[in-house]
């Protein structure tokens, strides 16, 4: 499923563990979650999220390279 980050303090919602602190239950998507949702760490709303979908896959890159770099 896909992450969502907050734009303003870089909170990551993740749906495989939901939000706790708000009840969001684990597994539910992003979408699902209800209109009045805020972010947990500051009161953002759903509209400061963003999809991380394309920069998750730059970083994996990024790993990728790195452990190579390493060895
Ligand atoms: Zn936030």
């Amino acid at each position: 499923m896909d992450l969502y980050a907050c734009d303003l303090c870089g909170y990551y919602y993740d749906p495989e563990y939901g939000d706790e602190e708000n009840h969001i239950q684990r597994g539910t998507p992003f979408d699902k979650l209800p209109p009045d949702w805020v972010c947990p760490e500051c009161d953002a709303s759903k509209d400061e999220f963003y999809k991380l979908d394309d920069e998750l896959d730059t970083f994996d890159a990024y790993d990728l390279s790195l452990e190579e770099y390493l060895d």
